[in-house]
């Protein structure tokens, strides 16, 4: 079994730990500040052996150096970005793996170009990055919208019980956007109810599901690209 483990970071970012009993072997996943990632890790007596990463964005990678200082980890990352310190370049289909667990690179470009998910299919994990998040998804900083509809679509085929692991604590702002462009949705009224409350108590609300965001989140219900694109452009200037 594959333990996961939150990190916060910075204002909103997860910083994620995989660790994998049988082998000890300890995965960071996106670690943009070194120094909270290896204190979890060493509180927990973990041995930290690779770093994954999403995409290139400093609050994802910034760590990655200073990481494998630390610990002289492997740096897997997408082929087609400048990662820090990279040793493994990740493309579509390409296996990756910690102990025993087997997990494959999907591309999922949109929120920048090169952008991958890591997918442990038979543990029911994904890493997505900044490509979807709960009742969300990132900003189009370097892909088009047809492309992060496509992501978002390819995500949303994995089994409905995948528990999706997002970049960043930005539920809350999600869901009211996603209460106020689906006003009848109760799922989303929900959902947003619960969420409130583990912000408020200062709790973490990932990771989700497959089965959660196709119900709740209006970038993976949108039914065409078109649609996806003009719910993208309202977010970016929506003030809740
Ligand atoms: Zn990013």
């Amino acid at each position: 079994m594959l333990q996961v483990v939150a990190v916060p970071a910075f204002t909103d970012n997860y910083i994620w730990l995989v660790h994998d009993e049988a082998s000890g072997e300890t995965a960071v996943v996106d670690p943009g500040d070194a120094a909270p990632a290896l204190a979890e890790a060493q509180r927990r007596g973990w041995t930290v052996t690779q770093v994954w990463n999403t995409h290139h964005h400093w609050d994802h990678s910034g760590g990655n150096i200073a990481m494998k200082e630390a610990t002289g980890c492997t740096v897997s990352g997408p082929a087609a970005e400048n990662i820090p310190g990279r040793d493994v370049a990740l493309l579509e289909g390409r296996e990756l793996r910690i102990g025993d667990h087997a997990g494959r690179v999907m591309e999922i470009p949109g929120h920048t170009l090169g952008h991958v998910a890591l997918i442990f299919e038979a543990d029911r994990i994904a890493f997505v990055g900044d490509t979807l998040f709960a009742m969300g998804c990132g900003r189009l900083f370097e892909g088009t919208a047809q492309q992060m509809r496509g992501s978002l679509q390819r995500l949303a085929e994995l089994p409905e019980d995948t528990a999706l692991y997002c970049g960043h604590e930005y539920t809350l702002a999600n869901g009211r956007f996603a209460a106020h462009v689906e006003p009848g949705n109760g799922a989303i009224a929900r959902r947003l109810e619960e969420v409130a409350q583990l912000r408020a108590a200062g709790k973490i609300t990932l990771p989700t599901t497959v089965a959660q965001e196709r119900e709740t989140n209006p970038f993976v219900r949108a039914s065409s690209w078109e649609e996806f694109a003009r719910l993208r452009s309202e977010k970016d200037s929506f003030r809740s």
